[in-house]
């Protein structure tokens, strides 16, 4: 049997990665946050110094390895869950993401994560590229002022607290690059349901993307037409 696959796109801030965690913890199966992955490319060529333009450069992410260990993700043995989170990482992740040779790479890894066991994996191109058959797929979207202000709250636990405009314009210029580039760009995948997220708690979504499974699962199991 095919393990479970749950998809959830959608732009920056849009609640994706809080709701895909809660949502795997109530199914009991693992979360893959591949926008950590793509942070973690970013990471590591900053720290090599490389020129982030050039697509060459960036031959080191075949021999990059990822995995999950205590639910924290690890690049290379290194737990790299607060690293990524860096504002010098969500300055230049865009621009790495967009490198043909980087996704090539990332998206192997994912299709081979989700081979083994059941995940809801987050992103934007999980429901269009990466788990194009899965049977479970959303879009996440809320308006720009809604994500800055879930963006700014995040800043504010991590005690790292920034400006509300900083954060809505570099949410823009990230779903600008991300939705425009040439390949992979940020779209719903066309059996996906989008849900705006706006006006309601990420506690609601969860229960509604749950519910939207379960009657599914309770219908025809793993074989959902
Ligand atoms: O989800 P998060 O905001 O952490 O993603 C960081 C960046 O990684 C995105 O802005 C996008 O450029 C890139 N990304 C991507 N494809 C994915 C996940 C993330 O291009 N599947």
């Amino acid at each position: 049997m095919k393990p479970l696959q749950i998809t959830i796109d959608g732009p920056a801030g849009a609640g994706k990665s809080t709701i895909a965690k809660a949502l795997a913890k109530r199914l009991n199966i693992a979360y893959v946050d591949t926008g950590a992955m793509y942070r973690g490319i970013t990471l590591k060529a900053l720290r090599q110094g490389i020129d982030l333009e050039d697509e060459s450069a960036f031959a080191f992410v075949l021999t990059t390895a990822f995995s999950y260990q205590d639910q924290a993700l690890h690049m290379d043995g290194e737990n790299i869950e607060e690293a990524v989170r860096e504002q010098a990482i969500n300055e230049h992740v865009s621009l790495v993401a967009s490198h043909l040779t980087v996704r090539k790479a990332l998206l192997k890894l994912q299709q081979d994560l989700a081979s083994q066991t059941a995940v809801v994996m987050d992103g934007r191109d999980i429901g269009t590229h990466v788990l194009p058959q899965a049977p479970y797929k959303f879009f996440l979207t809320a308006d720009v002022k809604t994500r800055a202000k879930r963006r700014l709250s995040d800043t504010v636990k991590a005690g790292k607290p920034q400006d509300l405009a900083f954060i809505e314009a570099d949410i823009i210029r990230r779903d600008h690059i991300d939705s425009t580039r040439l390949h992979n760009p940020l779209r719903a995948a066309q059996d996906a349901i989008t849900i705006d997220t706006s006006n309601e708690t990420i506690s609601q979504v969860v229960d509604r993307l749950y519910g939207i499974i379960r009657e599914e699962e309770n219908h025809y199991g793993n074989e959902k037409p």
